[in-house]
């Protein structure tokens, strides 16, 4: 067979302004299917669709899926021996493949006018009957057509359907998939702009481009057979097929193509890495034969067998997007991290005194193991840069403490922290210190700790006292101290 040794794939986006998170997954299919058997992956500029296209949509496609880390042989953006790869630089091949089905009477030129099918779809309408094009220049002859042409009319060219009987399609998922041509169509092949339709374009560039599989999003199978038919009318092989499953959001619907949302772009900008959203998108529709979730890109490649794609739906789940960012989050070497994250703390850093990045680093490793997203990082860490926190007196409240209690029991860890001797300012320092005493006077740890976090942070959820302290540095977390003592009264302590 022409292809078992040359094993080529593609994505064939079209540049709306931004990738969605099902085209990611296609993208991501694309690439690992073509690593795993050893071919190459294309990357094709379907920009037929004038109406849908964007100014500088391509560049920023091809650089979000450089940031994501699919990388191409061919496209539009590096060349190949296949090129163009932009359909609207193609338009001389598609004139001469639909040339070539004209003359084998598998096309045929339509003269309708918009107003004519518009009429006639509003009596099939009107008739509860499937609005479809009556087949009415279907048998027009040469001359006709020639009079027609030269006097100026507009047309479209259409392909010429079988008129009954079953056309029968496999994808390599679902296996055989049957179709009445009675429901189908003689659909528009090249519009009367001369533009080809995706259902042309895109057999003609995976044939030329010798694509040997097409994996492509389900919404595709519902023309299917016309492809099959195409490829079939111009006695081309026709490639393997994979249709991947339709993903569908947590309460069951379709995941909204609402501009904006969903679309790697907004995740990037949120603070997820590409490393999460390449898994999570390999696990829309597919699982390894180990159940295994946390898969890096290569240990995919490795897994990954078509056979194991489902046909059923997937579903997004936004929380185990957080709980992958937040695992590889976690895995990051801290100098990494800082920097992913100084564009989240820009207010902070100009904002507040000029913090060193030393301080930024310690502030950001506290907060490591709890961040799901980059972005979050200004929020978790404010405290860290304010001068003065703001929160109620009643958050320094442990239980059924007293504000007389809560009180003294500041006092007391602020003469404690006090005795440490700056050079020896460190979590575990200040953790002996506070505990020995604690434990010696069999005192209940929460009664102190917690009031002393909340003096630090300001908040109900932080990082432990300790270590807050210790990157607060002495000075600023006995000031905040006194200061939380001051906002619950003035009574002096009772030490
Ligand atoms: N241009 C089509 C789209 O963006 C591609 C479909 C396909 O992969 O064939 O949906």
């Amino acid at each position: 067979m022409k292809y078992s040794n040359n094993i080529r794939l593609r994505f064939a986006p079209s540049p709306t302004g931004f990738l969605h998170i099902g085209s990611l997954r296609t993208a991501l299919f694309n690439y690992v299917i073509a690593k795993k058997l050893g071919g190459k992956l294309i990357l094709r500029i379907e920009d037929t669709d004038q109406k849908r296209e964007v100014e500088g949509a391509t560049e920023k496609l091809i650089n979000i899926l450089d940031w994501i880390g699919i990388k191409f042989d061919e496209g539009s953006h590096i060349g190949g021996d296949f090129g163009p790869y932009t359909q609207s630089q193609r338009q001389d091949v598609y004139k001469k493949y639909s040339d070539k089905l004209l003359k084998n009477n598998k096309a045929y030129y339509c003269f309708c006018t918009s107003e004519r099918l518009q009429k006639m779809r509003e009596d099939q309408q009107a008739k509860k009957l499937a609005p479809r094009y009556d087949k009415k220049c279907r048998n027009l002859n040469e001359k006709e057509i020639n009079q027609k042409i030269k006097s100026g009319a507009k047309f479209v060219i259409r392909q010429k359907m079988p008129l009954d009987g079953e056309i029968k399609v496999f994808d390599e998922l679902r296996g055989e998939i049957k179709f009445q041509a009675k429901d189908l169509e003689d659909h528009v092949l090249i519009k009367s702009n001369n533009i080809p339709t995706y259902q042309f374009a895109s057999v003609v560039d995976d044939h030329l481009m010798e694509v040997s599989h097409v994996v492509r999003g389900d919404e595709w199978i519902a023309s299917f057979p016309k492809n099959v038919l195409l490829y079939q009318a111009f006695g081309w092989e026709i490639p393997k097929f994979i249709h991947t499953p339709l993903i569908l959001n947590k309460e069951g619907g379709k995941l909204s193509k609402r501009q904006g949302d969903v679309t790697v772009e907004n995740y990037k900008d949120q603070g997820y890495l590409p490393e999460a959203l390449i898994n999570f998108s390999a696990l829309l529709g597919w699982h390894p034969k180990d159940e295994k979730e946390i898969l890096s890109l290569n240990e995919t490649i490795e897994k990954f067998n078509i056979k194991d794609i489902r046909a059923s739906s997937a579903v997004f789940d936004p929380e185990k997007l957080d709980y992958l960012n937040g695992y590889y989050i976690r895995k990051m070497p801290l100098n990494k991290l800082t920097e992913l994250c100084s564009p989240y703390l820009i207010k902070q850093t100009t904002e507040s005194r000029q913090q060193t990045t030393e301080f930024i680093k310690k502030v950001i490793s506290l907060e490591q193991e709890r961040m799901k997203k980059l972005s979050e990082i200004g929020e978790l860490t404010e405290f860290f840069f304010v001068d003065k926190l703001q929160y109620e007196p009643e958050l320094l409240i442990w239980k059924k403490m007293s504000l007389e209690e809560v009180k003294n029991n500041l006092g007391k860890i602020y003469t404690l922290l006090e005795k440490i001797p700056k050079q020896s300012w460190t979590n575990n320092s200040i953790q002996e210190a506070i505990m020995t005493y604690l434990q010696a006077k069999e005192l209940k740890t929460g009664e102190y700790l917690w009031p002393m976090r909340v003096a630090l942070t300001g908040r109900k959820a932080s990082p432990g006292p300790f270590d807050v302290a210790e990157v607060l540095g002495k000075e600023k977390s006995l000031e905040r101290i006194d200061l939380s003592r001051n906002k619950l009264c003035n009574v002096p302590p009772q030490l």
